[in-house]
């Protein structure tokens, strides 16, 4: 599954390179995959092992009892378990009862748009992704081997718009906005636009920040995922983080008993997940940036491309949890620059 991405090239507005950042050594490289399949993988590997999936239940309350927990749904029916897992995304209903007053998204400054197109009339970009800083906006494209390519466009707007505000646009319309936009740019943002099809443009809608959260878990309730550390969509590492987190909850429950595995599955992931959170809100602020500003970051971004070396970012990719060892505050999640524990 997934298509290999060497490189990430960072571009100024007329195609200018002003760094690149290849893969950490000792790494397969990235892959690039859509949500679609890696949904179509999971369903079927959850299928294969007989795990139930219903579809059309809006979680809405809980109550805990002495003995475990009830799951309350919209549909007015009820589940129990032992314990409740929140892994219901970035408006958290599980969250909002663990504490009324934990922080909600916020928004980031900028709209997401994607696009998958065939036959986009610009050559390979040879397994690298293109990402130029435009006057106007913030780009990524992607020409593959087989003539088909990704783009997408972070696209500034100061106003905070509601995912639903954003697709009261039609596509079409934000198709020729974002055009326009991208027009002055010497890239070839507007003739990856101008071959998009309104049906084939993704609007993903505000990018959003999670402030940090307070508490990962009450009595029998526990947050996984986007719920409790959701990493804005640029820093390419929110699954992977709902993935790691929800191992190594699974290993704490496995070897404690679940107050105390709540506790240690909170005290070894909150460090490495908040470290990548400021990673990427940092990158946020750049793309947000003004025209000032963005000549400022142009600069700054050259120069630290020089400096800086792929090994540096290793510490996101290399993380593993160790399965195998007995959870345990610190044990088998090794800090990042302590020891470097490669794929198995
Ligand atoms: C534009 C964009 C690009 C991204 N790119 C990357 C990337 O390159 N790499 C990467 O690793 N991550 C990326 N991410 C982040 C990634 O998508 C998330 O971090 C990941 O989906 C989080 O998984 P999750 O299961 O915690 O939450 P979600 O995927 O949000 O799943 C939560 C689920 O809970 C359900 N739900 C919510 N509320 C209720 C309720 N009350 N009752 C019942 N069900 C409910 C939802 O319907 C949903 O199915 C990107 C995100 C965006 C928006």
């Amino acid at each position: 599954m997934g298509k290999p991405m060497t490189g990430i090239v960072l571009q100024d507005w007329k195609s200018g390179r002003l760094g690149e950042f290849g893969n950490p050594p000792g790494i397969p490289p990235m892959l690039f995959m859509f949500r679609h399949d890696v949904y179509r993988v999971l369903m079927a590997e959850a299928a294969r092992r007989g795990i139930p999936i219903e579809y059309g239940k809006r979680f809405v309350d809980a109550k805990e009892g002495d003995d475990g927990v009830t799951a309350h749904f919209a549909d007015g029916t009820t589940a129990e378990g032992d314990i409740l897992i929140g892994a219901d995304g970035i408006r958290s209903a599980v969250r909002s009862l663990i504490d009324p007053d934990a922080p909600g998204p916020r928004y980031a400054g900028l709209i997401s748009f994607g696009a998958l197109i065939k036959e986009p009339g610009i050559p390979s970009t040879e397994g690298k992704m293109n990402m130029p800083f435009g006057k106007k906006g913030f780009f990524g494209y992607q020409v593959f081997d087989d003539d088909t390519s990704v783009w997408f466009a972070n696209f500034p707007q100061a106003e905070p718009m509601t995912p639903a505000q954003v697709r009261e646009t039609k596509p079409e319309e934000w198709l020729r906005i974002l055009t326009e936009a991208y027009a002055a740019d010497r890239t070839p943002a507007a003739q990856l636009m101008a071959a998009t099809r309104p049906d084939e443009l993704i609007v993903v809608g505000p990018m959003e920040n999670m402030p940090r959260v307070p508490a990962w878990s009450k009595g029998r309730m526990v947050l996984v995922g986007d719920s409790v550390h959701a990493p804005s969509s640029s820093s390419g590492q929110g699954a992977s983080l709902a993935i790691e987190s929800a191992i190594e909850l699974a290993r704490c429950l496995r070897d404690q008993p679940y107050a105390e595995a709540f506790a240690t599955y909170e005290k070894n992931r909150r460090p490495r997940v908040e470290k990548v959170i400021a990673a990427t809100n940092r990158k946020n602020s750049a793309k947000a940036a003004g025209p000032v500003m963005r000549i400022i970051n142009a600069w700054a971004i050259k120069t630290f491309s020089k400096l800086a070396k792929p090994e540096k970012m290793a510490w996101v990719f290399h993380h593993r949890v160790d399965w195998d060892s007995p959870a345990a505050p610190g044990l088998g999640n090794v800090p990042e620059d302590a020891r470097i524990i490669g794929p198995k």
